[in-house]
């Protein structure tokens, strides 16, 4: 780095989702220099079109104790949570022999305390950033409920909620007649439900994201949309960002890509065990339902959501990689669904949509420095959470850019803890 880069080289964020857009926010606020980086808008890539929950109650991981188990008759279910492109499997198997291995008792124990940690406070770590961006109001805090349409799935969730509250999260069971009271627009079906009063959710998930972009560079902040492809490094650090519009000089990196991270931390000469769970969602912005909150299974594993652009439907895995093309039957599979809830759900205008969690096998994110540059820094991984700890993550990178000791032991959330 030239002497005239090393005094007005900016931080350079690459990657303009929710993770990368409120990291950048949370530097600026500290008064550095911040140019944010992404090949498309910010919030287009999975930011775009997810469930809208900031889900502080998520301790559970995705790999509970026993799902293997469960995972053949998952397959077969047409209208269950899980699909698998067959062809992947190969690609896949390094990342799925990590994801059971995080799967024993005591890691989930483990791992459950990492995300608890992370997750406490998640919403409110928006606060400044909301206020900042004048939309406070695009933030809901209605709680949400998980509801069971049997007493064995109730009965098989039992240790997840054993879990929950080991870790303080608030729920309230309750059984069906409250649950109705709570929810009229649900059809009668459900045995079952748990109110979760600390969960929040945004009103328009992309809109949001566009609106703290949009604050950001109110503030100062810029954002170029170019696409990188390499850095330039010097004395154990990166000196300047390579993009197809030329090298931005750079006194810190963050790579906040999410699920197209590994390419570009592989550049130095760092190789996390990232691949991604496909996920799809129909928005129906005249669905003919009103619902007061958020609605979740964890037996289908989709969430409906009311936003201000229709009742959203989002949610399943699909374990297919970056490059195939959408199956479409997953989103069918969303509207059998959810039209068993909300009976005449009307599919008027719908939209559909298919995107890319950046999941690491052990569910929790990278927040890190990279091992061989001292200057880079790792923000990606948040799999079924990112917009939950968004916030979070840009309270924590801030912390460690400016050399502050975090308030959480940072060690779970390590790229080398594989
Ligand atoms: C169906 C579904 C439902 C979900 N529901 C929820 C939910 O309710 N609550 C929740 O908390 N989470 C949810 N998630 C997860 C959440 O959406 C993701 O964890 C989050 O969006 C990841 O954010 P990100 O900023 O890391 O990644 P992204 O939003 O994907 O942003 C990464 C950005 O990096 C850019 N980029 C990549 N490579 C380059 C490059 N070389 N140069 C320049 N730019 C680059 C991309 O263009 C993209 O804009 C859901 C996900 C899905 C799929």
């Amino acid at each position: 780095m030239s002497a005239e880069d090393a005094n007005t080289a900016p931080i350079v964020v690459v990657g303009a989702g929710i993770v990368g857009v409120c990291t950048a926010l949370y530097l600026l606020r500290e008064g550095r220099r911040v140019v944010l980086l992404d090949r498309g808008e910010p919030g287009e890539g999975t930011s775009f079109g997810n469930g809208s929950i900031i889900t502080e109650e998520a301790v559970v991981p995705v790999q509970t104790p026993g799902l293997l188990w469960k995972v053949p008759k998952m397959l077969l279910d047409p209208l269950g949570p899980l699909a698998l492109r067959w062809q992947y499997l190969p690609r896949l198997a390094p990342w799925l022999i990590q994801f059971i291995g995080a799967s024993s008792p005591q890691r989930v124990e483990e791992i459950s305390i990492a995300l608890r940690a992370l997750l406490r406070g998640a919403t409110a770590a928006y606060d400044p950033l909301v206020k900042a961006a004048g939309i406070q109001d695009m933030i809901k805090r209605s709680g949400w409920v998980s509801v069971y349409e049997t007493d064995a799935g109730f009965g098989a969730y039992q240790p997840m909620l054993e879990l929950q509250r080991r870790r303080g999260v608030k729920l309230e069971v309750l059984p069906a007649p409250e649950l109705r009271q709570l929810e009229p627009a649900l059809a009668p079906i459900f045995k079952h439900g748990v109110f979760y009063p600390d969960v929040s959710y945004t009103v328009n998930n992309f809109r949001f994201v566009q609106e703290l972009a949009a604050a950001f560079v109110g503030l100062g902040g810029t954002i170029r949309r170019e696409t990188v492809s390499g850095f330039e490094r010097s004395d154990g650090g990166v000196s300047a960002v390579i993009t197809d519009h030329g090298r931005t000089a750079c006194e810190a990196v963050v790579i906040a890509a999410g699920a197209w991270s590994k390419t570009l931390t592989a550049m130095l000469d760092c190789r996390p065990p990232l691949d991604t769970e496909r996920g799809y969602h129909l928005t129906l912005p005249s669905a003919g339902v009103s619902p007061r909150l958020p609605v979740y299974s964890t037996e289908r594993g989709f969430v409906c959501t009311p936003l201000e652009n229709g009742l959203r439907v989002a949610g399943t895995v699909e374990l297919g990689g970056l490059d195939k093309a959408p199956d479409w039957r997953r989103a069918e599979v969303l509207f059998e669904n959810a039209s068993r809830w909300y009976p005449g759900l009307d599919r008027k205008n719908e939209t559909k949509w298919m995107g890319y969690r950046p999941s690491m096998p052990d569910s929790l994110p990278v927040i890190d420095r990279a091992p061989h540059h001292h200057n880079a820094y790792l923000a990606f991984g948040h799999g079924h959470c990112g917009l939950s700890l968004a916030a979070r993550t840009g309270e924590l990178i801030a912390d460690m850019i400016a050399g502050r000791e975090s308030a959480i032991d940072m060690a779970p959330y390590r790229v080398d803890r594989f």
